[in-house]
């Protein structure tokens, strides 16, 4: 059995997995699977529509909200994001915190103007760009962060006020790992692949009142309007992935909601943290102290022969997804929803142990 600490697709809940297995052949006793019924039958509207409103209960939106429930993954709403609401002769502000901020800034400039506002490019990428004093143009379109760098594992714990510019936010690698304060923001996506579900489906929340501002002009496929006029269900949706979702929505619900998965993801990022920060140096956290992620947890060893011992003994030891982001090398756990506290447990005495014996 793996522990796994994969950065995405990452773990699900293996109650979820299990349920999912029970249900695939005949969903709830009609005698078809869910991956072979109509996106327009009741029982998959069922599904599609309390996905939706877990996601809106579960982070407090408040009714002028709408939750959009699209392909494409995280990388269309790079694009999708400015081509619907940096129209012309517009700028669009952007926090540079690391490699997917700064992906969402080239597919932006691609489509109009835009202005960094802050930027960890001097810092490298670990530690955040600082959100206090950002001096944002009041006619900005649009200001847009990353909350969870997933690479460089450095997370931001609170969000500016940006007055009448509205904020949007890519929340792919923390989306539901804590509480938010959702009315802060005017846009928040994210791909379901790391606390939420399978890769395939990506959730859009949405002011409703922005809408209106999205030109007609657009193809209907990239328009936020298009979607939400259709409920989601403008063309077929990536319904066993919404499946999966509403599965691990009502799991989350069951395990006491967002302040219990932000009080366990604190305890096994802290046990990680611990040994890396006890170790006398033999492993160092990449990301400032500051910064650092719940989520993805980076760090590594100042010899790359011990490192790659470490990786080669951790996945012998089934560790699995261990290994950093190609970008950025060393060593990455992430602790996602579905990762439980043994698991992290495990590894933090493995990696004890390691120093024990390579100290
Ligand atoms: N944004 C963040 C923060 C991510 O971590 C990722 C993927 O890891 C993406 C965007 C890209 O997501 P997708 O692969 O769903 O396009």
């Amino acid at each position: 059995y793996a522990y796994n600490f994969n950065a995405g697709p990452g773990a699900l809940p293996s109650e979820v997995l299990q349920e999912a297995q029970e249900e695939l052949h005949n969903f709830q006793g009609i005698g078809a699977s869910i991956l072979e019924m109509s996106h327009r039958s009741k029982p998959y509207e069922a599904i599609h529509n309390e996905a939706q409103q877990l996601i809106k209960e579960l982070l407090e939106l408040s009714s002028d909200y709408d939750v959009l429930l699209l392909p494409g993954g995280a990388s269309a709403q790079f694009c999708m994001v400015p081509i619907n609401f940096l129209t012309k002769g517009k700028t669009a502000g952007y926090v540079n915190s690391g490699t997917w901020s700064g992906k969402a800034w080239k597919e932006a400039q691609k489509i109009g103007k835009t202005l960094v506002l802050a930027s960890g490019e001097k810092e490298y990428f670990k530690r955040l760009p600082d959100l206090n004093n950002l001096g944002i143009p009041r006619e900005l379109a649009y200001v847009h962060l990353t909350s969870n760098e997933t690479i460089g594992g450095i997370q931001y714990k609170s969000f500016p006020d940006t007055g009448d510019v509205p904020l949007f936010a890519d929340m792919s690698s923390d989306i539901m790992s804590r509480p938010i304060e959702a009315s802060k923001f005017a846009l928040i996506y994210a791909g379901a692949q790391k606390n939420i579900g399978p890769a395939g489906v990506t959730i859009v929340i949405v002011h409703r009142p922005l809408l209106e501002r999205i030109p007609e002009a657009i193809p209907d496929m990239l328009s936020y309007n298009v979607h939400a006029k259709h409920n989601s269900l403008f063309n077929t949706p990536p319904v066993f992935s919404v499946y999966m979702v509403n599965l691990v929505l009502k799991w989350i619900v069951n395990q006491g909601g967002l302040p219990e998965m932000a009080a366990r993801n604190r305890q096994k990022a802290d046990l990680l943290y611990h040994v890396i920060d006890t170790s006398g140096g033999f492993y160092r956290g990449l990301a400032h102290k500051d910064s650092r992620s719940m989520m993805n947890i980076t760090f590594g060893i100042s010899s790359p022969e011990i490192e790659n011992k470490l990786l080669v003994e951790l996945e012998q030891e089934g560790f699995m997804g261990l290994k950093g982001h190609r970008d950025a090398g060393h060593l990455r756990a992430s602790v996602y929803n579905a990762v439980p506290y043994e698991h992290c447990k495990t590894l933090a005495e493995f990696l004890a142990d390691f120093q024990k014996r390579n100290g």
